[in-house]
């Protein structure tokens, strides 16, 4: 209950905005559920490249996303894209449709450095700030994929303890954020709730068959139907630990992890195929391993003897990542606390020159 009251005064006394305050610059996505464009303040004539806003126009997920962005930003605010406002605009379409504003935080998203012949040295200079006299090698890249696998379960620890599951981590939702130079996550169109319920029932034609775990049902299939928003809060937290549904995030993040260590792997058919041959191998990474590694092409050898570094500890890391049993897989809170991070990561190694 305290929360909507927050949520009411918060809004209160938040700046209100409508559909002509914002001017309409480059389209940067449409998906099934909405389209993204680079935006200006109408007002603000000299306006700073720290001015430059997002918007999307969502339909029928939009109040939801609204929802998540707002409870983000009271909880966890670092872990999201900076939002800025949310409002139903309905002054053309019957029905009208969400428009959902944040700061726009950089050209780049995961997926976008992630296809650079350069990653991840391109990765290194954005999040240092300098190009490195360093000799490039397997070290220093799992060094930069170290500190990327950090920022990306640091922001998903963060959803996580406000009770959020995301339900669509892949490269393609994970932007660098250029003012914080940090990686942090985009898009909870599809995200869930559990602890107030909203979008508490997964709506699986949602999730994104490339990076989705192997679990259908994100809350197992025994989980009576969605319990009215009251209920569902004195409820959940048993729920939460009864079902894990956090993992289901985890195993998205470990494939991420996967195509970080193996170039060959970062196209979409490489990677269907990969789950195919997991499939195959009953959900085994290391018996994955065996089935590929008497044949593998040297790029697969170099991501083998990447995560074979330090005794093997990012191998160990990411077999802890992509299981298939959900309670089988760690936390993104415990991950953060495995020895693969022991090592100090990209900052150190400025300070090191
Ligand atoms: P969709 O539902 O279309 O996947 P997203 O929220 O993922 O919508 O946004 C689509 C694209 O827009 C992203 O992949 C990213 O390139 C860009 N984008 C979204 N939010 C931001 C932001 N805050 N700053 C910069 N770019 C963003
Ligand atoms: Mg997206």
């Amino acid at each position: 209950f305290d929360m909507f009251v927050l949520a009411f005064v918060e809004r209160l006394f938040r700046p209100t905005y409508g559909k002509d305050d914002f001017v309409l610059g480059k389209k940067l996505g449409e998906g099934a559920f909405g389209v993204v464009y680079k935006v200006s303040f109408a007002k603000k004539p000299n306006s700073k490249k720290e001015d430059d806003l997002v918007l999307k126009k969502a339909t029928e997920y939009g109040a939801v996303e609204i929802w998540m962005n707002e409870r983000v930003r009271r909880a966890c605010a670092s872990s999201c894209a900076d939002f800025v406002y949310g409002f139903l605009e309905n002054s053309s379409k019957k029905g009208g449709e969400y428009w959902l504003i944040w700061r726009f935080e950089g050209e780049a998203t995961l997926a976008d450095l992630m296809q650079s012949k350069g990653f991840p040295y391109n990765v290194e200079t954005m999040i240092i700030g300098e190009v490195q006299d360093l000799p490039k090698g397997l070290e220093r890249e799992n060094r930069i994929i170290q500190t990327i696998m950090r920022q990306v379960l640091f922001a998903l620890d963060g959803l996580h303890s406000t009770g959020i599951v995301h339900r669509d981590i892949k490269p393609q939702n994970i932007i660098f954020s250029e003012g914080s130079r940090t990686f942090k996550i985009i898009d909870l169109g599809a995200a869930a709730d559990l602890r107030v319920g909203i979008n508490y029932i997964p709506k699986e034609f949602l999730l994104d068959p490339r990076y989705a775990a192997p679990e259908q049902y994100i809350m197992s299939t025994q989980t009576p139907s969605a319990p009215s928003a009251p209920v569902a809060t004195a409820l959940s937290p048993v729920l939460w630990q009864l079902n894990l549904p956090d993992r289901f995030d985890i195993y998205s993040t470990g494939l991420i992890f996967l195509q970080m260590a193996f170039p060959s792997l970062r196209n979409d058919s490489s990677l269907i195929q990969f789950k195919r041959q997991l499939k195959r191998c009953d959900y085994d990474l290391n018996a994955w391993r065996t089935s590929v590694e008497s044949r593998a092409t040297p790029d697969l050898r170099r991501g083998f003897e990447l995560l074979d570094l330090d005794g093997g500890i990012g191998w160990e890391l990411l077999s802890s990542m992509v299981r298939y049993r959900a309670r089988q897989r760690i936390s993104a809170k415990t991950a953060l606390a495995h020895p693969y991070f022991d090592k100090e990561g990209l900052l150190a190694l400025s300070f090191m020159q």
